[in-house]
């Protein structure tokens, strides 16, 4: 293989929003290309809603000591996949094998998306994060590969490589694996402002302060020695075993002992963590054996000893 002129086709059939941006299948750099699997990047660039993809020259241009093109396609901030190339680019380097990718020529050996955030303080945005999973799903199964063959940049480099940061790549490759089964791993994600699925009292005040959020706000509360959860409801479709995440943005003012509350078939169970890190993506709680039936499953609870707010943000139960 060449090249992979199928890849606009097959983004958007995955209901990924592309725009193609010039002679993309034209675009690339000499050498091979044989892609395998297909790698996460993070550009080191601040974003925003104004400025959605500050990288995307660079990208498609390189700088002075890389010749572009430097990725396959770059995910803006609002999830937009800029299609850059359907051959070889420079955005790999040497890969020194990770998982079923072996050591050798990263660019050779992968597609790459290069998501536009810095990475240091700021985190992808949750439509940067649905996107990139879409669409991975969708050219693995083109590839005929397996989420496996989904990595982060750190995983393959030789050379000290942070990126993506404030991804846990093996939840990424979960979620890949569960888009790839296409529907039949059920999965329901419920927000603070879903309709009808959330509930909390009125001591809970409503934020749009961190950008780190799951949607357009979160719900806060000052801890207190008292029971006074936000509650998530979910329509549990069988009992059986399911994957409880929870998204919160992160602030050095949150608190770092917040107990989320899992409602299971054998009774509650509590997860504490601390919210004043690894904010703005999907974190595990654990997988928990859960009943049928539509009801209250997970809880945030205000009751921690630490000080900090406690946030309120989203919860998602995957099937396992
Ligand atoms: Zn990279």
């Amino acid at each position: 293989m060449a090249t992979v002129p199928w890849l606009v086709d097959v983004l958007r059939s995955a209901g990924v929003q592309v725009v193609v941006e010039g002679d993309w299948l034209n675009r690339m750099r000499p050498g091979s290309f044989d892609p395998i699997g297909v790698l996460w990047h993070h550009t080191a660039s601040t974003s925003s809603a104004t400025n959605p993809h500050p990288a995307l020259n660079i990208c498609i241009n390189g700088r002075s000591d890389l010749a572009g093109p430097l990725c396959q396609a770059l995910v803006d901030y609002h999830g937009v996949f800029h299609v850059i190339s359907a051959g070889r680019c420079n955005h790999a380097g040497v890969s020194r094998g990770s998982g079923p990718i072996p050591a050798g020529d990263g660019n050779t050996l992968m597609i790459g998306w290069e998501i536009d955030y810095n990475g240091v303080d700021q985190e992808m945005t949750a439509a940067q994060y649905d996107a990139s999973i879409a669409a991975t799903a969708a050219v693995l199964t083109r590839l005929g590969r397996d989420a496996g063959h989904a990595r982060g940049h750190r995983e393959t480099s030789t050379t000290g490589k942070i990126d993506p940061s404030f991804i846990d790549l093996n939840v990424m490759r979960a979620d890949v694996a569960a888009k790839m089964a296409g529907g039949t791993a059920w999965s329901s994600i419920v927000d603070n402002s879903t309709t009808g699925r959330f509930t909390a009292s009125a001591n809970w005040g409503v934020s749009s302060y961190s950008g780190q959020r799951y949607g357009a706000d979160y719900r806060y509360a000052d801890p207190v020695a008292a029971s006074d959860p936000a509650w998530y409801r979910f329509n549990v479709p069988a009992a059986g075993n399911y994957r409880v995440d929870a998204w919160w943005p992160a602030n050095a003012g949150y608190n770092s002992a917040t107990p989320y509350i899992v409602a299971t078939s054998t009774g509650n169970r509590t997860v504490t963590v601390d919210q004043r890190a690894t904010g703005g993506q999907w974190r595990t709680l654990g997988t928990f054996a859960l009943p049928a039936g539509d009801a209250n499953r997970v809880a945030v609870s205000r009751w921690s000893s630490a000080s900090g707010l406690v946030i309120a943000d989203a919860v998602r139960l995957t099937r396992v």
